[in-house]
């Protein structure tokens, strides 16, 4: 099994089964069970699954309490649609509220990220409809940001490769420069950060013009795209100042960050700076059901229901019961196993042990923040500059992990430009232990020793 390599000779057609597969590969391993930070197949190998399925996974595979909360909410009822609450559904909805920054306290449950941001783009509008602000409909995104794939979520994505096909379907979104301080092209002949990156938001509203834009959305610090890259200690403060200013909602996109993966419920919380609307998923069930969430302020809620008695959106499976329950439990354990605290202090240790990376030769920079953590690199160390994509370094580097029994996640191409820059993201449940740790960090640099010595 392979990623990124071309193997469609081999693999005109895969005989071995009927799936529309997301890729090609000569092989795919056939999952079998997981158990704990490992994932086993039926050929019976064993990967420490060191990116939680793609920074999903949060309470390790295969816990008990969740399947027997699965049981106990399946012989209830799974399905009674919108028209009725669910019991699941109303605690969820407290639990997750509980956990927001203040004035987040509306939940609107649904199945995926993608749902959730495109729920928040449509939130937004909604919200400005109501006041009057008719004329307010686009959402101001960054360059290189991941949001979903659906064409509200793609069209408010910043990540070229997987737009490109799709552009004559996107909304005219505009999007500006990302915070990526390793890469700026403001800052990077100068001594310190002008957070020229911040005002660009101020520019781009200008040229617009404010009365035409609806929201901002942003991930807290960033996740497939750029893993573990945080802005500068002011960025999120004069983001929310320049919405303010110009009546512009600003949506998080913690569907990577929320739920303790950057070592706090919420990656806005490390900056102390309130959205108003956090988009979020994955850690929200630990990948045990397909659930996510966007959370809107009071404010907002008061104003869509303030003439209206529906906010005209949803989806079949939003707000299932049995996902619901699931989502509780998991929320219940990771309260009860304090594994929050534990994603912050391990995220410290392995991000140091990772940081000695940047020793070898084709490592730019490691960075990170709890569980989140990326690596960066390049042909030229002191001009930073990239390899050829066509090399297919990252892949390589994935590969040789994989086969090594320890599964990273491939950065997605482009993070310079949106063709060059090659990266991996590492994410692993917050129950790893430090012996995992330390096993998987010299499994990734003996791979990426091996792999820079064979290029
Ligand atoms: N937002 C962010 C920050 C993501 O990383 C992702 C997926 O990786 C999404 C949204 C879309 O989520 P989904 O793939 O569940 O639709």
């Amino acid at each position: 099994m392979r990623f990124f390599t071309n193997e469609r000779e081999s693999n005109q057609l895969n005989s071995r089964d009927h799936i529309f597969h997301r890729a090609f590969k000569k092989e795919w391993p056939v999952v079998s069970h997981g158990e704990g930070v490992y994932i086993f197949d039926t050929d019976g190998r064993r990967y420490l699954d060191a990116c939680a399925g793609v920074h999903v996974v949060s309470i390790g595979h295969g816990v008990p309490e969740i399947a027997e909360a699965m049981k106990k909410q399946s012989e209830k009822i799974c399905f009674p649609y919108g028209r009725f609450l669910s019991e699941p559904q109303i605690e969820l909805a407290r639990r997750v509220a509980g956990m927001t920054p203040d004035g987040l306290s509306r939940v609107f449950f649904v199945s995926g990220g993608s749902e959730a941001t495109e729920t928040a783009m449509k939130m937004a509008r909604k919200y400005h409809v109501e006041n009057g602000d008719h004329r307010k409909y686009k959402v101001i995104t960054r360059w290189q940001s991941w949001h979903g794939n659906t064409i509200g979520a793609l069209s408010m994505s910043g990540r070229s490769i997987w737009r490109d096909d799709y552009v004559p379907y996107l909304l005219d979104f505009p999007h500006i420069t990302p915070p990526i301080p390793y890469r700026c092209p403001y800052c990077s002949d100068r001594n310190e950060c002008q957070l020229t990156c911040a005002e660009e938001l101020e520019r781009i509203i200008n040229q617009e013009g404010s009365e035409y834009i609806s929201a901002f959305i942003a991930e807290p610090v960033l996740g497939t795209s750029c893993a573990g890259v945080a802005p500068p200690a002011e960025y999120w403060r004069i983001v929310r100042d320049i919405c303010d200013h110009h009546n512009i909602l600003f949506i998080a996109d913690e569907v990577v960050t929320g739920f303790g993966r950057t070592g706090l419920d919420f990656g806005m919380q490390h900056w102390d700076v309130t959205p108003d609307i956090i988009a979020t998923g994955k850690g929200l069930s630990s990948g045990y059901t397909p659930i996510a969430a966007t959370i809107a302020t009071e404010v907002i809620y008061d104003a869509i229901y303030r003439k209206n008695d529906a906010f005209v959106h949803g989806h079949t499976y939003g707000a299932n019961a049995l996902s619901c329950a699931v989502a509780l439990e998991v929320q219940n354990y990771v309260r009860d196993h304090e594994l929050v605290s534990r994603c912050r202090c391990l995220g410290d240790i392995m991000l140091e042990q990772m940081k000695a990376f940047e020793d070898l030769p084709i490592v730019g920079e490691v960075r990170g923040k709890g569980l989140l953590i990326g690596v960066e690199f390049v042909a030229d160390k002191t001009k930073r500059t990239p390899f050829e994509p066509q090399l297919g370094l990252t892949g390589k580097i994935v590969n040789r992990c994989m086969d090594k029994g320890v599964l990273i996640m491939p950065g997605a191409p482009g993070l310079i430009d949106g063709v060059k820059g090659d990266h991996i993201a590492v994410s692993p449940p917050y129950i790893i232990t430090e012996e995992e740790i330390a096993h998987s960090v010299t499994v990734m640099r003996d791979s990426i020793v091996e792999v820079s010595n064979e290029i």
